[in-house]
């Protein structure tokens, strides 16, 4: 049983097949995808997304699935209820409307341009401090608001990559060479690595954005910002558009937690950065004193 916090416009696969994402969440905050195939499709529809309320879902005998990640699928066996009347679900609804941050994610949800994955991924991840950073293990990520606070030499943001398998190509006696394609004099793209060191009150740590990322935030392409590394004072402007990005203000940073033992000179590769609500972070602040209280 779920509240709806998302609906997704139906997809066709193959030739008579098409089905449809939801995203679900219940009181241990936890969202997980649900897919509903083929007539399960239609008993939600993406008109739910514009309204005020949020629908509860009931679904038993569905399939437990892993594909990057667990969710869940209609199969043979499956029931699915809308907004049944029951226990249950008074006390669901109930816990809906006294929980500001419910609504607060549902409308993250519809407003979310990553794809379902992504938003689901994001939502889902435990907020620390940096201090608490060396020792998360076993989740696919964590999230922690932070400033950053110190850019590393611009001249290294660039590098050339194998236009093949797009990994950086090493030089080899006086050519350039792709070690995982093997190939001598290979044709290369540029592609862009932003190292950053990222700060909040319990420490600090540093942290890698990879191309598409960088991209993305930086508002450029790689190609641009070579050619102005190349112009006169080329590495100031990008100094400052990096500056004029990241400078002076807080996100919230979703990484990649430590596979191995922490190494504070090791740079951690950022998923993705988001901009702060500093009201939703106070309300996550006061539910973990709230927790720790309780404990
Ligand atoms: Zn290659």
């Amino acid at each position: 049983m779920g509240l709806v916090l998302y609906v997704s416009p139906i997809e066709n696969i193959g030739v008579d097949s098409f089905k449809r994402d939801v995203a679900i969440m219940d009181t241990t905050w936890t969202v997980i995808k649900l897919t509903l195939w083929n007539a399960f499709a239609h008993v939600l529809d993406e008109n739910l997304n514009h309204v005020e309320i949020c629908p509860i879902i009931v679904a038993c005998g569905l399939h437990v699935k892993s594909f990057y990640g667990t969710y869940l699928s209609t199969g043979y066996y499956t029931r699915i209820y809308v907004n049944p009347v029951n226990e249950k679900k008074t006390s669901l609804s109930t816990w809906y409307t006294s929980e500001k941050l419910a609504r607060i994610r549902r409308d993250w949800f519809r407003s979310s341009t990553f794809s379902l994955k992504s938003s689901i991924d994001i939502s889902n991840t435990p907020r620390i401090r940096l201090s608490q950073f060396p020792t998360v293990r076993n989740v696919q990520y964590c999230r922690v608001a932070a400033y950053a606070c110190r850019v590393d030499d611009v001249n290294n943001v660039i590098y050339e990559a194998c236009n093949r398998c797009l990994k950086k190509v090493a030089i080899f006696q006086g050519l350039l060479k792709c070690q995982s394609c093997n190939i001598n004099n290979t044709v290369t793209i540029p592609r862009l690595l932003l190292r950053l060191t990222i700060f909040d009150k319990s420490g600090n740590l540093k942290v890698t954005i990879l191309h598409d990322l960088a991209q993305y935030l930086l508002g450029c392409l790689a190609t641009e910002v070579k050619s102005v590394l190349q112009q006169p004072n080329g590495r100031n402007r990008v100094m400052e558009k990096v500056f004029a990005c990241f400078g002076n203000r807080a996100f919230s940073w979703v990484l990649h937690p430590p596979t191995g033992a922490f190494n504070p000179e090791h740079s951690y590769t950022v998923g993705y950065v988001l901009h702060i609500d500093w009201a939703e972070e106070c309300m996550w602040l006061n539910k973990y004193i709230a927790s720790k209280r309780r404990k």
